[in-house]
């Protein structure tokens, strides 16, 4: 389904992102992985990635910096000659309420949840526009659809992607480029493993097919949104949260 096309998706050595860098590259993409920190798992993606017959790279960058961004983004073009799909996954949560969260928790949010979607999309943009029929995904959340107390950084950058995305969409359809969000609901990852039971059973109370996500339910989605099925489909939000925002 995406057989010759180069993906890059941030964020891809654990969880959602992860998933979706596997399931594109089984679909036959090659995978740009960024990744921040730890080195290791971003290597277990690659070999992973590779196993599929596809090429596969690492690079190491915090998307939230423009001119490390930029950086990056000149090098992974470089390397694989251009660039079709952009995942922007990474995420980060500093969950707090309002009244407690501190200045520097809520800038972090937002500098990697939203400037980060504007600073790779912004660097890989013009190599996209120039691919045949080139894809934006960006993971937006409920919480930006539906506000989330204890999430007042996280659910205004959710938010403020959706506004990116569907700007995204009008500025390149143009030049034949599609940009959606996917908005996952409660989803099994890092993120929230560490979030006690008695939170997450309460979750699962509310959400209509009581249960969790699973990163590959996320995948499915991507892997849809980028290849020709989703040809005329461009500044959508697609709910993947078990039935919670109805
Ligand atoms: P995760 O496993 O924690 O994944 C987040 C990824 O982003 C990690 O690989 C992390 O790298 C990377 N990252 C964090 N800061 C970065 C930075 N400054 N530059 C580059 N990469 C950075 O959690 P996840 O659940 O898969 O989250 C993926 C996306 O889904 C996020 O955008 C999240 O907001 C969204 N989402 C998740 C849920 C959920 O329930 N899990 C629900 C709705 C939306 P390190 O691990 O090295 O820090």
């Amino acid at each position: 389904m995406l057989k010759g096309k180069t993906a890059v998706v941030t964020g891809a050595s654990t969880g959602i992102g992860k998933a979706i860098a596997l399931k594109m590259a089984e679909n036959g993409a090659s995978i740009a992985i960024i990744y921040i920190g730890d080195a290791n798992p971003a290597q277990d993606v690659k070999k992973a990635i590779e196993n599929y017959g596809v090429r596969a790279e690492i690079y190491e960058c915090d998307v939230s910096d423009f001119e490390a961004s930029k950086t990056i983004c000149e090098k992974i073009i470089e390397d694989f000659g251009s660039v079709n799909i952009l995942v922007n996954n990474a995420g980060i949560i500093r969950d707090n309420l309002l009244l407690r969260m501190s200045e520097s928790d809520f800038d972090s949010v937002i500098n990697v949840n939203l400037k980060g979607v504007f600073n790779i999309t912004k660097h890989l943009s013009r190599s996209i526009m120039r691919a045949e029929e080139g894809r934006i995904i960006n993971i937006a959340s409920v919480s930006g659809i539906m506000g989330n107390a204890g999430q007042a950084n996280y659910s205004a950058a959710k938010a403020g992607v959706i506004g990116l995305t569907k700007t995204t969409a009008k500025e390149f359809a143009g030049k034949n480029v599609t940009c959606n969000a996917i908005a996952p609901g409660f989803v099994e990852t890092d993120m929230t493993a560490n979030l006690p039971q008695a939170v997450k059973d309460s979750a699962n109370s509310t959400i209509p097919l009581k249960r969790m996500g699973t990163p590959d339910e996320i995948a499915n989605v991507a892997v849809f949104l980028a290849s020709d099925m989703a040809s005329y489909i461009t500044g959508e939000v697609i709910k993947v949260d078990g039935g919670m925002c109805i």
